[in-house]
């Protein structure tokens, strides 16, 4: 919660006149960090204070205003809107600015909403949304074939509906994390026979923290054991109201199995889009994210674009995150060519010079000159994005790009917390703050790495495992993951590292594995393997570890290595040779042998 110490400085100065909260002048838009200096917190707390509202922020991610007007108010502060507008940074900011001109000059018109179907896995989510496609694809031309591009429009009553055909809060998350806010409205499905779970809650928690409303579809109504009023109650447990319980939460019976419902919802989707007022001005310069990319072995780069505002046709000039092209061709959801899109719909384009990212911005520019400008503009902003890393943290900190080195901690047992946490929080410098902003027992998770994107962490765990997806998301966002199991090494690494003196990670590199079929007698006392391959290669002095029943008996270095009495470098999988360990013969028929070579991980 607020640092006491802090708000309450503020507080002493007004105490004399008024005892009310001060007042803080809060811009349309801002940084984390920009929002901490104005509470005179530290990003950290800001983050934290996110967190509990459910949002992943890193210190750089620029928020709106009613976003950090809360996190002002939960420190005591009465936020106030600065009159001035700041330079619009995020897709969703750009495009408030532009709408916000266009109201001016009446150029703005009525746009279809945008849609995510979110729910906990099984509850219906694909079954749903395939139902609500085949009831009502715009059917502008008989025989168009639908097509998976990430998103699809339907026609209710004459108006369209896009939704977003990744179902999952997932992709909901990764979009914001970006920075760009696509959906409009959350159809929030959960099963009747299964009730509100944790994803269901996730979910909740995630349109209410980006202000998305929610419209609840209680699916699977065919099944006997369906039980709509104990979710309709649950999900008051988890504060979503429905009407019925006195909210102003929709909620409605579905079944995408028997496509009960579905005209019901989309009629209720319709009128919760009215009281939104949509709108977007198609005469501008089109502006939008895009949801899915490829490369196709034919056409080439091709991007599915959500157009946001603006409108974007064949030949404009357009920058995708950094990477540029003019628009060769356009198709829509089934598959058919088109030659302009506008606020709201979802488009195939062909033209970009590199496949884009998932959440790039798409941004329709006057012509190549100003392209190079912007994607320069967004190359540095990139750049400045890096995570932080132990072993290349003392360059962070003589640049001055880090101050604090925040630490996510996971260990086996609750009674390791605290002696690491003081060992460490007591490593701080003057130039340096070292904090634990998270600390628990278990696995270190998905949920971990996500908290350590937003919040510019690393993860130290002491005796805890990394489970399989949280690697993967780490590995592919550079985060760095250690482990450790005696609580000096983390002590000295975490100081080391303070001093710019720890030595680069050396990571393991597995070549291959091989089974020992039989064993020879050889020269002297030592022996020869008689192996088959099973698995990648085997290569003269590779390293090598001997395992017995999945226990490691000797690690040593492959010595000799044959095939048919001739020398050989390496064996490949598949194949039978015969090698010889150094300083090691105790190997027995059955052992496995895994070969293995150690080098530095990258630190970019
Ligand atoms: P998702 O993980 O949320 O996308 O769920 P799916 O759409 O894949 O559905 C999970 C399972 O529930 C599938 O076996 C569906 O056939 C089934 N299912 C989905 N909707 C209904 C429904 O309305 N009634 C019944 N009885 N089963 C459904």
């Amino acid at each position: 919660m607020a640092d006491a110490g802090k708000t309450g400085d503020v507080n002493i100065s007004e105490r004399s006149t008024a005892p009310k909260a001060p007042t803080v002048e809060i811009p349309a838009s801002l940084s984390v960090k920009q929002l901490a200096e104005l509470l005179r917190i530290t990003p950290i707390e800001a983050i934290k204070q996110l967190m509990r509202s459910g949002i992943m922020a890193n210190i750089n991610q620029v928020i709106d205003y009613k976003l950090a007007a809360a996190i002002a108010k939960s420190f005591g502060y009465t936020p106030k809107p600065k009159p001035k507008i700041t330079k619009g940074l995020g897709t969703a900011r750009e495009i408030k600015r532009q709408i916000k001109k266009e109201e001016k000059r009446g150029g703005l018109q009525p746009r279809p909403p945008v849609v995510t179907i979110m729910g906990h896995v099984d509850h219906g989510k694909t079954k749903l949304l395939d139902a609500i496609r085949q009831s009502n694809v715009v059917d502008t031309e008989a025989g168009g074939i639908t097509q998976h591009i990430g998103a699809y429009q339907v026609e209710v009553n004459g108006k369209k509906i896009t939704f977003l055909d990744t179902p999952g809060h997932e992709a909901f998350t990764a979009m914001r994390a970006r920075g760009a806010q696509i959906t409009d409205i959350a159809v929030l499905v959960v099963a009747a026979d299964d009730g509100v779970q944790p994803q269901t809650l996730e979910a909740i928690a995630h349109a209410k923290a980006a202000g998305v409303p929610i419209i609840v579809a209680i699916n699977k109504i065919d099944k006997p054991e369906a039980n709509p009023d104990l979710v309709k109650q649950q999900l008051a447990e988890a504060e979503l109201l429905v009407e019925e319980w006195g909210g102003d939460v929709i909620s409605l019976p579905v079944s995408a199995k028997e496509k009960r419902g579905i005209s019901e919802l989309l009629e209720n989707i319709l009128l919760v889009a009215e009281m939104e007022e949509l709108k977007g001005n198609p005469l501008q310069p089109a502006v939008g994210v895009v949801i899915e990319a490829q490369l196709d072995k034919f056409k080439g780069p091709l991007a599915t674009v959500l157009i946001q505002n603006g409108t974007l046709k064949l030949g404009d000039t357009m920058v995708v995150g950094t990477t540029w092209g003019r628009v060769k061709a356009m198709f829509n959801d089934l598959g058919k060519q088109v030659k302009k899109a506008d606020p709201a719909t979802p488009v195939e384009v062909l033209g970009l010079s590199e496949v884009p990212g998932v959440g790039d911005i798409l941004t329709g520019v006057a012509d190549e000159a100003r392209a190079r400008v912007l994607i320069q503009k967004r190359q540095a902003q990139t750049k400045q994005a890096k995570a932080l890393r132990l072993d290349t943290f003392y360059d962070q900190i003589k640049t001055g790009q880090v101050k604090e080195l925040n630490i996510i901690l996971k260990t086996d047992v609750q009674g390791s917390i605290e002696p690491i946490r003081t060992s460490l929080e007591r490593l701080s410098t003057e130039v340096v703050k070292v904090s634990i902003i998270h600390a628990s027992t278990g696995n270190i998770n998905e949920n971990d790495v996500m908290l350590s994107i937003a919040s510019n962490a690393l993860i130290i765990g002491f005796n805890a495992g990394v489970e399989p997806g949280a690697r993967m998301l780490a590995d592919t966002k550079g985060i760095d993951i250690r482990n450790y199991d005696i609580i000096y090494t983390i002590v000295d690494d975490v100081q080391k590292a303070l001093q710019g003196l720890l030595e680069p990670v050396v990571v393991e590199v597995v070549e291959g594995r091989a089974e020992i079929r039989v064993v020879f007698p050889a020269a002297k006392a030592a022996k020869v393997a008689g192996s088959y391959v099973t698995e990648g290669t085997v290569k003269r002095n590779a390293q090598v570890r001997v395992l017995r029943k999945n226990k490691v008996v000797a690690e040593s270095t492959v010595g000799s290595l044959r095939r048919f009495k001739e020398d050989v470098k390496e064996v490949a999988a598949g194949f039978e040779c015969g090698m010889g360990l150094k300083d090691f013969h105790d190997f027995q028929e059955g052992d496995i042998l895994e070969f293995f070579r150690k080098e530095k991980s990258s630190q970019s």
